[in-house]
């Protein structure tokens, strides 16, 4: 295996003083191009029951009640930074500026902790169905190794976003990053 390369510069200046990180999977399939730019566009857009829908479209089916989950546009991508298979080869890609706080591990009625305190990193693809590949799972424990130095963050607060729901207390809502990405195996290699 081909060790993947990383380079990343983190201005911890501009940078909310993060405590942990939580990863993400996008639960959707990785494409052989970016597909980065799409998840930014769907977080940005009016979405009702997982669709991108034109704003006017979104107020009239709200008033009629005609769908089950109405989400308005984010400011941006939910995460901080995610990666992903482009042209063969894994990537990373920017995503919110690390000085705000994150749209991606919030918990209606129980906390925002976890998107106020913890960074939020997605990877590209649907681990319920298969773990990442050997080059992406040792991309991303660079990536996340790159954040804990940055931030001085323990191994301990980084978690996967399914385990936000048991430290929090409330019944499990997601199975994010993926049944087949072993969080705690994860862990233990950082
Ligand atoms: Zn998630």
């Amino acid at each position: 295996m081909s060790k993947p390369k990383l380079t990343l510069s983190i201005d911890v200046s501009r940078s909310r003083p993060w405590s942990g990180i939580v990863w993400h999977h996008s639960a959707s399939p990785d494409g052989a191009a970016r597909d980065w730019d799409a998840i930014r566009r769907y977080h940005t857009s009016y979405r009702i029951d997982g669709n991108i829908v034109a704003a006017d479209e979104y107020k009239r089916r709200q008033v009629i009640g005609a769908g089950q989950s109405f989400q308005p546009p984010w400011s941006d991508i939910a995460y901080h930074g995610g990666t992903e298979w482009v042209n063969g080869q894994v990537v990373f890609n920017w995503g919110r500026p690390l000085s705000q706080i994150g749209a991606h591990a919030g918990v209606k009625g129980a906390s925002n902790i976890y998107n106020t305190d913890y960074l939020g990193l997605c990877a590209v693809g649907d681990f319920d169905k298969a773990p990442p590949k050997p080059e992406h799972w040792e991309f991303n424990l660079q990536l996340t190794r790159a954040f804990m130095e940055a931030f001085h963050i323990p191994a301990s607060h980084v978690i996967g976003h399914w385990e936000v729901f048991d430290r929090l207390g409330v019944p499990r809502q997601k199975s994010c990053p993926g049944k087949c990405w072993d969080v705690g195996l994860f862990r233990s290699e950082l």
